[in-house]
């Protein structure tokens, strides 16, 4: 099996000159599967420093990650604990939104969309884990197994939350400005993902423990100057920076559409 395809430019600015970076071995990865290969390239871009890894999965090697779904990722994983977590994500929200449809993208365990709807948003989730989505609409949440990009809700959104989803995802710029166009102008976004841009990723990274770059499943690592630029780019402005309580070494930014 063809597990990657190589990038031939930048995914962020269509550069065509980048050094290598890292090797990581991604043998011991809980998704991992011998149809993959064992070992992660990361490249830096010339022209805009961002930092990808030397190719992104083909459908085939999408098809075997996805045959398996972490428990940490089920509708419903420790929904009490979760729930905690996800209220002090929502209430990052509140000061620019706080009601409405909330569309979650990756929505994973579902635990920020259960949360939302305690806060009185109206729950949507798009995930591309058909069991996930058929656990939501078994539970009369409107839930969606689609590309963002073919998807149409018919209306426009209070929130939309790209939670720890971006740096999965092959071509981040189109995949932002779609998620951009379900929101109404002055609308917020949530996003979240690992930031490279600090000491503690330095420090991790430096003694061996940072678990980004043995990552399988990330093609990604962006910093807060890369994601800044990004969201300014698909016409998204942001306006509060924080960290993520959820995983290690991640920010928590919202942005308002300009
Ligand atoms: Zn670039």
């Amino acid at each position: 099996m063809q597990d990657r395809e190589d990038y031939s430019n930048c995914p962020l600015c269509e550069g065509v000159e980048f050094t290598e970076i890292y090797r990581a071995d991604c043998s011991q990865h809980q998704c991992y599967s011998p149809q993959f290969r064992p070992e992660i390239i990361w490249k830096k871009c010339k022209a805009c420093m961002h930092v990808f890894t030397s190719g992104y999965f083909t459908d085939a090697a999408f098809e075997v990650l996805f045959s398996k779904t972490p428990e940490s990722r089920s509708v419903g994983y420790k929904i009490e604990e979760k729930r905690a977590l996800s209220a002090k994500m929502i209430e990052k929200i509140l000061p620019y939104a706080n009601s409405g449809p909330w569309l979650d993208i990756g929505f994973g365990n579902a635990s920020l969309l259960f949360t939302a709807r305690e806060f009185g948003f109206e729950p949507i989730g798009v995930d591309l884990r058909r069991d996930n989505v058929m656990a939501l609409q078994q539970i009369g949440v409107e839930a969606y197994c689609e590309d963002i990009q073919q998807l149409n809700l018919g209306r426009k959104c209070s929130v939309v939350s790209v939670m720890d989803v971006l740096e999965h995802v092959p071509h981040p710029k189109p995949f932002l400005r779609a998620a951009a166009g379900f929101l109404e102008t002055g609308s917020p976004m949530l996003i979240s993902m690992p930031n490279s841009e600090s000491f503690a990723w330095d420090y991790a990274t430096g003694t061996k423990q940072n678990p980004y770059w043995s990552e399988l499943e990330h093609f990604h690592n962006f910093s807060r100057s890369t994601l800044y630029r990004l969201l300014e780019e698909v016409g998204m402005k942001p306006v509060r920076f924080g960290l993520s309580e959820r995983y290690r070494l991640c920010m928590e930014v919202v942005a308002v559409k300009g």
